[in-house]
């Protein structure tokens, strides 16, 4: 880990980014989603920033993350959520340690039984039904939802799973597209036999949705992007929602090369490589940056070895943020800082 190369972690920023979106979906609830490492900005951290704020819902991709974070002493109060699994998963530790488990079918419902009902830990595990409103991704096809309902209601009443939350995952991308997501989820609410719907956690709207649309809300929304301060993209900016990036990428100038500044970091450390017009900022300015595999030349003829270069940053400091990036690569804020090495030093700053 090359000292003269860093990530700053605004923790101040997080909590602020989270707060305006707790407020705006208001009476739902905010599941803070982190995936495996909270998009590059470190999982321990965020968490614990999270759980200060109020938090009670974690989303993690797969389980294991989910075991580690309760490992690490996360309280059962927060119920933790888990989506991603191997067809040969074992969800034993995972439903010991209290981690709630998407299903998508009848299959893995099975494997979900089948591995947990035979353990000493006697942890009925829980179990959030997913339906496949569109997107094609994941999700019980409607034709195939009821079976999976019916299924999961016979093994709540069998005392082997809890039957705890229904869930579903939309484009994004077009109102007209979103709007019958919703709808279907709407229908697929009513599949549900009455007794059974009370107690279960409906959630379908990530970042985007949560913020534009109520009627995408209903208990819970999954939000992961925006409160790391990454916006959606197509020309909305963080600032424009009211969001602060909570992630600045820094290195020091190491050496000159001609009319170039050096700084340690390049496509080796998950930087987009051999792409133009990139720029970062430094000393007030904004530089041309040229990344390399292991260096990024930095356009400038005044910059000396151990000045700070900034890649991206804040906006509200002049420095270029990620949105620019995404846009002048054609992807999307979150491609990129979960790209980062581990080999770059993650410097938390505020109160977590
Ligand atoms: C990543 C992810 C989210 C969070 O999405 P953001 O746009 O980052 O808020 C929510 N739900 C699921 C299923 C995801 O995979």
């Amino acid at each position: 880990m090359s000292a003269d190369v860093w990530a700053e972690i605004d923790l101040d920023a997080y909590r602020r980014n989270l707060r305006l979106v707790q407020r705006r979906v208001a009476p739902a609830e905010v599941m803070t989603v982190v995936k495996n490492d909270a998009y590059g900005h470190g999982i321990a951290a965020v968490v614990a920033t999270a759980v200060g704020e109020g938090v009670r819902f974690v989303g993690v991709l797969d389980a294991a993350v989910g075991v580690g974070l309760r490992a690490s002493g996360l309280p059962r109060s927060v119920r933790l959520f888990a989506w991603l699994f191997a067809p040969d998963e074992d969800y034993r530790a995972a439903a010991a340690a209290g981690v709630e488990l998407g299903v998508s079918s009848v299959d893995q419902l099975r494997r979900i039984v089948s591995t947990t009902s035979t353990g000493a830990s006697g942890a009925v595990p829980r179990v959030h039904a997913k339906i496949d409103t569109g997107l094609g991704r994941a999700g019980a096809r409607p034709e195939d939802w009821p079976a999976l309902i019916a299924a999961i209601d016979a093994e709540a009443d069998a005392g082997r799973v809890e039957f705890s939350g229904m869930w579903t995952h939309i484009a994004e991308a077009s109102d007209a597209e979103d709007s019958a997501s919703i709808a279907a989820f709407e229908s697929a609410t009513l599949e549900v036999p009455p007794r059974r719907r009370d107690g279960l956690v409906r959630h379908l709207a990530a970042s985007a949705a949560s913020f534009e649309r109520a009627d995408s809300r209903f208990d819970l929304v999954r939000v992961g992007a925006f409160g790391y301060g990454i916006a959606p993209g197509g020309g909305v900016s963080p600032s424009s929602l009211g969001l602060t990036p909570v992630m600045s990428l820094r290195a020091r100038v190491i050496d000159r090369v001609g009319d170039s500044a050096v700084i340690p970091v390049g496509a080796a450390d998950g930087l987009p490589d051999a792409v133009h017009g990139l720029e970062g900022a430094a000393a007030g300015r904004r530089v041309a940056l040229s990344i390399g595999l292991t260096e990024t030349l930095v356009a400038d003829p005044t910059l000396d070895p151990g000045d700070v270069v900034t890649l991206f940053g804040r906006e509200d400091r002049g420095e270029p943020t990620l949105q620019e990036w995404a846009d002048a690569l054609g992807t999307i804020g979150e491609e990129i800082v979960v790209r980062l090495s581990r080999r770059i030093e993650r410097r938390v700053s505020g109160e977590s």
